[in-house]
């Protein structure tokens, strides 16, 4: 079966220019999507849920993008103080979007909220402020330019992540307040910053090509290091590769 290119990229709905509410994405997304050969079809957050298995069925792979928060009522904690703002319709999308994906085994690339999105969606929990939880000497909400490289990770040398990016070590950007706490059963963690927060997971469901990262590639694919163009073009290869994917 020959692969359309077409990937689905979830989108936010806010009030940030003015009062009206308005969907948007980073233009970096569609960049890096674009970039790596494939065509990016944006998805707001649906007014059913349930429409994320219509829209899955349009495309041939999703892209679980960053954001707000989630609430912490979708994996069963209390808000902690620090909470930032959530979107519940957003949460709802995703988690309908994330869940459609395993059924249907489309190839899924999970970015920052994205990959807290995916845990949540598969059964795993967050911390909700890695400061006040986590104390530690990284900065994961760095406040540096979008592709300022400012931590190093660790990737794990036997893992799909580590063969994407081309490296067992590597340095990233970091705009996150929030990470994987307890780990869906069906993820593996193969990439930790120097301070153990979790930055990369990928997928052991049987014929499910899925990625998750906790910083930000799509804001990293135009620095002079490879690693983040590498892993929008593995993650077109997964797309373009169809049903012969699937013994990757
Ligand atoms: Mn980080």
């Amino acid at each position: 079966m020959s692969s359309s290119g077409i990937v689905a990229l979830s989108a936010t709905t806010d009030t940030k220019l003015d009062d009206r509410l308005r969907v948007r994405l980073n233009a970096a997304y569609v960049h890096a999507i674009e970039s790596a050969g494939l065509v990016p079809l944006i998805v707001p957050p649906l007014a059913s849920a349930a429409d994320a298995r219509r829209v899955l069925a349009a495309v041939d792979g999703l892209v679980l993008t960053g954001g707000e928060d989630l609430s912490p009522a979708t994996y069963g904690a209390q808000p902690h103080p620090e909470l930032g703002t959530v979107n519940e319709s957003r949460d709802a999308t995703e988690l309908a979007l994330a869940r459609a994906a395993r059924e249907l085994r489309l190839p899924t690339l999970a970015i920052c909220r994205g990959v807290q999105l995916l845990n949540v969606a598969l059964g795993g929990t967050l911390v909700q402020d890695l400061p006040s939880e986590r104390p530690g000497p990284i900065a994961h909400e760095s406040g540096a330019a979008r592709d300022a490289r400012t931590h190093e990770i660790d990737v794990e040398d036997s893992s799909r992540l580590a063969a994407l990016l081309g490296a067992t070590r590597l340095r990233t950007n970091s705009f996150h307040h929030q990470a994987l706490d307890r780990v869906a059963d069906s993820l593996r963690i193969v990439a930790r910053a120097p301070d153990g927060v979790i930055e990369g997971v990928e997928g052991t469901t049987p014929s499910w090509w899925l990625v998750g990262v906790q910083w930000h590639p799509e804001d990293l694919t135009e620095t002079p290091e490879a690693w983040d163009r590498r892993l929008f073009d593995g993650f077109a290869e997964a797309v373009m590769g169809g049903a012969s994917s699937i013994e990757r």
